[in-house]
């Protein structure tokens, strides 16, 4: 049985007041949550304030970044060890964002993945494929390509504290989710590799987040898909309300 997590990425959002106000009003609305990961993965600069705001919750703390050496010249990164010192439980790596914008590698990710578990850390591992490789039918060999690539480094006997994100890229940001039974043939597809490469028994214990335009009105729907095993949120993620339905999604409330 695969515990859900359900992550808030707040990407470049939230001042420290606005994340202290989100923290006040989640905290109450999830407080008395079981069985559900909930992880919130704040910007750097407000990492510190709200590692103490969630101080005594289940909320874990994730980076939305880490840089795969533990230390050295590298202005403007930050290392895994600093980010366990802050109390990060999760951090996430190979977001499209950071592929596209800042040509991050499925090599590189895989050095971060691998210094993240080095430090305690739990990767998420986001792979997805643009709209041109979908209408080119070219979605399993991306996606298959990625999880090669970005888990090359981590060690077998660790993987299981991999979390994957499936992210197609055409359905973040957009407000296009991807229907269930699509995400979900995605989702089986990444298991089945999973089994290949590690094992039946690590592929049934790792989870697999959806993500692409996440909110309360779609969150059940997804869910309830046998390999989908929670949500990488980011829009929706902003607003405590929003949040708050989606880690209270219906199946796990009945
Ligand atoms: C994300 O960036 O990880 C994401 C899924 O964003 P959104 O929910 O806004 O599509």
């Amino acid at each position: 049985m695969r515990t859900p997590i359900l992550a808030a990425n707040w990407k470049m959002h939230k001042t420290r007041a606005e994340a202290a106000e989100f923290v006040a009003a989640l905290l109450p609305l999830v407080k008395d949550v079981e069985r559900v990961e909930v992880v919130l993965a704040p910007p750097f600069t407000v990492l510190c304030r709200v590692a103490k705001l969630l101080e005594g919750s289940a909320v874990a703390l994730a980076a939305q970044n880490v840089h795969p050496e533990p230390g050295g010249a590298f202005t403007g990164e930050i290392s895994a060890p600093m980010l366990a010192d802050l109390g990060c439980r999760y951090a996430i790596v190979g977001h499209s964002e950071r592929r596209s914008l800042f040509a991050e590698s499925d090599a590189f990710v895989a050095r971060k993945a691998r210094a993240l578990l080095e430090s305690g850390i739990r990767p998420i591992v986001c792979v997805g494929e643009s709209l041109e490789e979908r209408e080119a039918d070219q979605t399993f060999d991306v996606i298959g390509s990625q999880l090669d690539g970005s888990l090359a480094a981590a060690p077998d006997d660790r993987i299981r504290d991999i979390v994957l994100a499936y992210e197609p890229i055409w359905a973040i940001g957009t407000g296009r989710t991807a229907t269930p039974e699509l995400a979900q043939d995605v989702h089986a597809f990444i298991r089945d590799k999973l089994a290949q490469r590690f094992g039946a028994d690590a592929a049934q214990q790792m989870r697999i987040q959806y993500g692409g335009s996440v909110k309360p009105e779609n969150v059940d729907a997804l869910l309830a898909q046998p390999d989908i095993d929670g949500a990488l949120v980011g829009g929706a993620s902003l607003d405590a309300q929003a949040f708050a339905r989606i880690v209270r999604f219906e199946s796990q409330e009945s």
